[in-house]
């Protein structure tokens, strides 16, 4: 039988390290060393065991429920327990071309209660849905959870969370709100690129951006919220309502994630991007708070230059500021970087990032008199993603396709010649 066995928690002051066992054929899924760890900003020593196994569990759940495996473990938390039958459904619905099976076995379910003192925690990047998730909620004056979950075996110095904890703890200060900061190596403990290999094509999606981040980056919050005695996680979505997506991080899923006496709520999932940057925008337009947005991957800071950068500019744009108030150090000629950025990446557009790119062109022609740069207005307006993006293919495949059937055929002719004579 194909297992995952808990065999081990270690509980140290702030950090909790989980050893387990693999048995058969799912082993190539999991890095030798079997080994997941948490390191908090806050002592976790008096959590009970049945809720720190919840991040080790939902870690590892999804990859035992397409596999057909056992995850056993020797305590758990009743809510938790319980809602696991209902987020296996949720990702069953998501997924049908996979079949969920497996089965999570604790020896002992444990039941866990408190009143909560807390209203919410939001798990918080700093990213435009974090920043308008908390805008939305700022009222509850929620916990802001900021987690790394990259690193490997061991805490390893890195740039990246140094500037996220930073910009983070800095943002906590100056709106009077604390901060629960989480390391891990939950990104890193699995062979992601081998379950995409074996379940890539029929997922239609890869691991972790498509059943993994969600419950690794909520899960991870759940001890401190259990700590705190906290009501409600709350966790920024990426898509709307309007817009079907597969991903990991859905209001099917998230909204279904109990623990004890708490729940997570997927907040902003009735509004799309854009109308995530005017919430932003608004928010600081109406206080002297100086805006910094976050959005760049595993970046010390916004590169300007990647798609989700791009994005985001044309977003501020659209709503008739400045990128540059916004943390994006953009270069002069804004439309021309525009122009260069679309010229070799709208061939990679998926729909999902036409709509996007629409949305904000949309707002565009509707705040147009407001656009401070007027050069870009004169060509963005009428800028068609899917027509731009046939054409960049065709001009890509042409480009890189000739030159290999003209090697092919003077190949071919050399060696037809060679044989004639
Ligand atoms: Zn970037």
């Amino acid at each position: 039988m194909k297992s995952i066995i808990l065999d081990e928690i270690i509980v140290k002051g702030n950090r909790v390290d989980y050893f387990f066992r693999v048995n058969g054929k799912i082993q190539k899924y999991f890095k030798h060393s079997h080994h997941l760890f948490f390191e908090y900003n806050d002592d976790v020593s008096e959590i009970p065991i049945s809720i720190l196994t919840i991040p080790f569990v939902a870690n590892v759940a999804p990859l035992a429920w397409i596999t057909d495996s056992l995850v056993s473990v020797a305590e758990l938390d009743e809510s938790f327990h319980d809602c696991l039958s209902n987020i296996k459904e949720a990702y069953q619905n998501m997924y049908p071309d996979v079949l969920f099976k497996g089965e999570i076995l604790a020896s002992s379910i444990v039941n866990n209660s408190y009143t909560p003192q807390y209203e919410a925690a939001q798990l918080f990047s700093g990213g435009l849905d974090a920043l308008a998730t908390y805008i939305r909620i700022k009222d509850k004056q929620p916990l802001l959870i900021t987690e790394y979950g990259w690193h490997h075996n061991e805490i390893n110095k890195s740039e990246v969370w140094n500037q996220d904890k930073k910009h983070v703890v800095g943002f906590a200060k100056d709106h009077g709100l604390e901060n629960i900061l989480v390391l891990s190596n939950y990104g890193t403990f699995l062979n992601a690129q081998v379950i995409d290999r074996d379940f890539l094509k029929k997922m239609g999606d890869s691991w972790w951006h498509g059943l993994h981040h969600g419950l690794a980056i909520i899960s991870a919050a759940i001890p401190s919220a259990f700590k705190l005695n906290v009501k409600c996680i709350y966790i920024a979505s990426s898509y709307f309502e309007g817009y079907k997506a597969k991903c990991a991080s859905d209001p099917t899923i998230d909204n279904e994630i109990r623990f004890a006496s708490g729940r997570v709520f997927h907040d902003g999932y009735d509004i799309n991007r854009q109308d995530k940057v005017k919430v932003v925008v608004d928010y600081y337009s109406n206080n002297n708070q100086q805006a910094n947005l976050r959005v760049c991957f595993l970046n010390k800071e916004n590169c300007c230059n990647c798609e989700k950068c791009v994005r985001t500019i044309i977003g501020v744009v659209a709503e008739g500021k400045d990128p540059r108030n916004y943390g994006f150090n953009i270069p002069q000629d804004l439309s021309f970087h525009i122009v260069n950025f679309l010229e070799e990446n709208v061939k990679f557009f998926t729909p999902a990032r036409v709509m996007q790119w629409n949305l904000s062109k949309k707002r565009m022609i509707e705040n147009r008199d407001n656009i401070l740069y007027k050069d870009l207005l004169e060509w963005f307006l009428d800028y068609d993603f899917v027509v731009e993006r046939r054409k960049s293919l065709l001009k890509y495949r042409i480009t890189k396709f000739f030159p290999i059937v003209k090697r092919k055929i003077s190949t071919r002719l050399n060696r037809i010649l060679t044989q004639n004579n």
